[in-house]
């Protein structure tokens, strides 16, 4: 059970993974996810792949490729996981089919979400996240309730650098240019489905869910 979850930065892939990831008791692997951890922690790896996201261009593909082949051999990726920003560019896409591949897998729905680029950039600048957990709450649509503070682990909830309207933009820019692609490539195989990313959160997911059954 192989799903990828494509779309521009605020479509909500992330808060639709980690719903789909209770629900399927499959991992979300979110490769921005990944390289925050790194940048935390300090690694080398961390501080190459910093400047390149605060500055709203995409990593090397180089770096994430190596960073999904680790992770996708875990045990807790036996049964299949929930690709969350990975592939972003059409090289990655093709290494992960030959990775498949090579092990005996294949994909099976790659679920896009479509949302206009007013409604995005209004998602983005409003967005808080957690610095402990990787939850996203918003200001207007999603406020946690104490100021600052995670709704789910009390972690500090503060404003992701890249998410300062100057670099939306160039998020945004990159997402058509690199990423957008990636929707022929998977229609082309068959695979993809589009779900508008409008409405509650939880009208979203009904939508996923029936695509995913
Ligand atoms: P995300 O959390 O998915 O919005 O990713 C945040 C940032 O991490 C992106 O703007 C990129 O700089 C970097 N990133 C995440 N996933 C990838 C990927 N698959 N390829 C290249 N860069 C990525």
């Amino acid at each position: 059970m192989i799903f990828i979850l494509l779309g521009p930065p605020g479509a909500g892939k992330g808060t639709q993974a980690k719903m789909l990831e209770e629900k399927l008791r499959r991992p979300q692997i979110s490769t921005g996810n990944i390289l925050r951890k790194s940048i935390q922690s300090g690694s080398e790896l961390g501080n190459k792949a910093k400047v390149f996201m605060n500055s709203g261009r995409l990593v090397q593909d180089d770096i994430v490729i190596g960073l999904i082949k680790e992770r996708i051999v875990e045990d807790d990726c036996q049964s299949g996981f929930i690709l969350d920003g990975f592939p972003r560019t059409i090289v990655q896409a093709e290494r992960l089919t030959e990775t498949l591949g090579e092990m005996n897998l294949s994909i099976d729905a790659v679920i896009d979400f479509e949302v206009d680029s007013e409604e995005l950039i209004n998602r983005l600048s409003g967005r808080s996240t957690c610095l402990t957990c990787g939850a996203m709450f918003h200001k207007e649509s999603c406020p946690p309730l104490k100021d600052s503070v995670c709704d789910d682990c009390g972690g500090e909830l503060s404003q992701r650098e890249d998410d300062k309207e100057i670099t939306i933009k160039k998020r945004l820019d990159v997402y058509e240019d690199e990423t957008a692609p990636l929707k022929e490539y998977y229609r082309k195989q068959g695979n993809l489905k589009t779900v508008q990313g409008r409405g509650t959160v939880q009208e979203i997911f009904s939508k996923v869910c029936a695509m995913v059954s």
